[in-house]
């Protein structure tokens, strides 16, 4: 059975008080143990989340640069995320695709540099609604999986974070219904262009407006291994949704 897999992505919120908050009710709550939970703070909170989380929950950068470490101002490399102890990144966020205008080929291309330095990578894919509307959402979901299928055969340090784009941030989630036909298709994508053993191992979680209201519903469903939240994992109620399997 795949294990359950709970990412909170603060995007570019907080303060170092706002997070140290976070931090200590993480710590001193209860929640599934059979939930893997990683956190993406913003990369200058990194170490702080690294210094201070309990064991168990593990850290990740919200992106990194596919070169070793040199002269590019303002990145940060994959050595340097393993040196400080942070042992996953985000990639391919869709505010990242849109707004920093990051192509399917760059994504891959640092998926690769991510985990050939040892560093898991939650990989993000997701239509936005002129692209659902359009009936391109498959379409689109696996050109963005299939960029990185081109550079990388082992896939078991990743995760896919399908996020629709029109539920982010929105309050709009997928139905169950909606995002487990992506997770199945995505996993089908996967037995034909990774493997069978990709496909049946991968965690697939789902990202968009999750809350402690919705997560129950969408945990049920077969294809749905986790999820990455946003607005919520700043929030005491990121706990509800640490157990939302439980
Ligand atoms: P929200 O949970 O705020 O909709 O954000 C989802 C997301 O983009 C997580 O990466």
């Amino acid at each position: 059975a795949r294990q359950f897999f709970v990412g909170g992505n603060f995007k570019m919120n907080g303060t170092i008080e706002s997070i140290k908050e976070i931090i200590h009710r993480l710590n001193d709550s209860k929640y599934d143990p059979n939930t893997e939970v990683v956190i993406a703070p913003p990369a200058l909170y990194l170490l702080l989340c690294r210094e201070h989380l309990k064991k168990g929950i593990e850290v990740a950068a919200q992106n990194v640069f596919d070169k070793p470490n040199g002269a590019f101002t303002g990145e940060i490399s994959v050595s340097q995320l393993k040196d400080s102890n942070i042992t996953w990144t985000l990639l391919g966020h869709s505010e990242r695709r849109v707004i920093l205008q990051e192509t399917d080929a760059f994504v891959a291309a640092k998926t690769k540099a991510a985990l050939d330095g040892g560093i898991g990578v939650i990989l993000c894919c997701g239509e936005t609604l002129e692209q659902r509307e359009a009936n391109k959402t498959l379409d689109v979901v696996t050109a963005q999986l299939s960029a990185v299928a081109k550079e990388v055969k082992d896939w078991s340090k990743i995760v896919v974070a399908y996020e629709p784009v029109w539920a982010i941030g929105t309050g709009k989630v997928a139905t169950t219904e909606q995002a487990q036909e992506v997770h199945a298709a995505i996993r089908n994508w996967m037995s034909k262009e990774v493997s069978s053993d990709a496909a049946e191992k991968t965690r697939i979680i789902y990202g968009g407006s999750v809350s402690e209201k919705n997560c129950r519903d969408l945990a049920k469903e077969k294809d749905i291994d986790g999820f990455l939240v946003g607005g919520a994992s700043l929030k005491p109620a990121f706990v509800d949704i640490l157990n939302a399997k439980a």
